[in-house]
């Protein structure tokens, strides 16, 4: 049972100096200790009595986390640390990643994004997590510092279920990285809430598509979708690369997105809304990509 505190519970403030440091002192303190970016997450949690710590681990400061660069041969890294505000910002991400930009800023509120990180979204493992989708269309890995060293997770094997992911005690999470796009490609998140800001999406639906002379139909396309299933959900649509693309077909792929969610009742609307939700969304997202690609 949660319930409401008025104030946050006591705890101790970490900085360590290297990441290192950081990752030694969370495999020791397993259980106690946590690390926090933007504490948007964090900070709620602990006042609502939901997660306890006795020691809140600041890693915003630690080596590569402010960093966000794009390399024409690589793709796009963005840091641990940086804000939303500064994502949908950033003209590297605008021009090469927009769709990245747009599902940043459908997150909460402009105060909010100037704390909140892309990164913290992903740790935090909500179904509902906004910019997850785009994330997950995109191809996006996660580099983490532990233990054992530097390694580089898939997003799409990232997810364990709500709020759990594949990070073990003393992982620290330092980038998001996305590889470059495929030519020619469109992408677009379209996000259903109870209001038009600052609430959790009901609702969302990452689509991606582009060219591809491999495919029968000349065109691939994926979905993303948020708070329909325990994990945010990647789908391929491999039919719409089997047959030519065409809006009954592309109306079918959003009934299959829709037959792959797997939603639940809560406070924010019913499965049954969430899986006409799911195929509504899915079918206007595509068809804006669609029309993108094929002009
Ligand atoms: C009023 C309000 C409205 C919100 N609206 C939305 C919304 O519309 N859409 C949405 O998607 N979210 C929303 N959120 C949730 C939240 O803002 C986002 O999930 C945000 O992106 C979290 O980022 P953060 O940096 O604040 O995370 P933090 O709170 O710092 O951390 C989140 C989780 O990640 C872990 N973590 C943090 N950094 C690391 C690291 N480097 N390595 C390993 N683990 C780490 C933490 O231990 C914690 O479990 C809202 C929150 C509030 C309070």
């Amino acid at each position: 049972m949660v319930t409401a505190h008025p104030g946050l519970p006591e705890f101790d403030y970490v900085k360590p100096a290297t990441l290192a440091e950081a990752s030694r002192f969370l495999a020791e303190h397993a259980g106690e200790a946590r690390a926090f970016m933007g504490g948007t997450d964090t900070f709620v949690r602990l006042r609502d009595g939901a997660w306890k710590a006795k020691y809140l681990v600041d890693v915003k400061h630690l080596e590569g986390m402010q960093a966000l660069a794009f390399d024409p041969a690589a793709g796009l890294t963005i840091g641990a640390a940086v804000n939303l505000n500064r994502i949908s910002a950033a003209p590297e991400v605008r021009l090469h990643y927009p769709v990245l930009a747009e599902a940043a800023g459908t997150v909460a509120s402009y105060q909010l994004r100037t704390r909140a990180t892309l990164a913290g979204n992903a740790c935090n493992a909500s179904p509902a997590g906004d910019t997850l989708g785009a994330c997950l269309v995109l191809g996006a890995e996660v580099s983490v510092y532990g233990s054992a060293g530097v390694r580089r997770l898939a997003l799409k094997d990232f997810f364990r279920g709500p709020g759990k992911t594949a990070l073990q005690a003393g992982d620290v999470v330092t980038a998001l990285r996305f590889p470059l796009p495929p030519a020619g490609y469109a992408a677009k998140y379209l996000k259903l809430g109870r209001n038009a800001i600052g609430d959790l999406a009901i609702v969302g639906v990452a689509a991606l598509g582009y060219p591809d002379a491999a495919a029968a139909s000349g065109l691939r396309f994926r979905v993303a979708l948020a708070s329909v299933a325990p994990t945010p959900l990647l789908v391929e649509l491999a039919a719409l690369s089997a047959a030519p693309v065409d809006e009954t077909a592309l109306a079918a792929a959003a009934e299959a997105a829709a037959a792959a969610s797997a939603p639940i009742d809560d406070v924010r609307g019913s499965a049954e809304y969430r899986r006409l939700m799911v195929r509504n969304l899915a079918r206007q997202a595509l068809t804006e990509v669609w029309r993108q690609i094929a002009a």
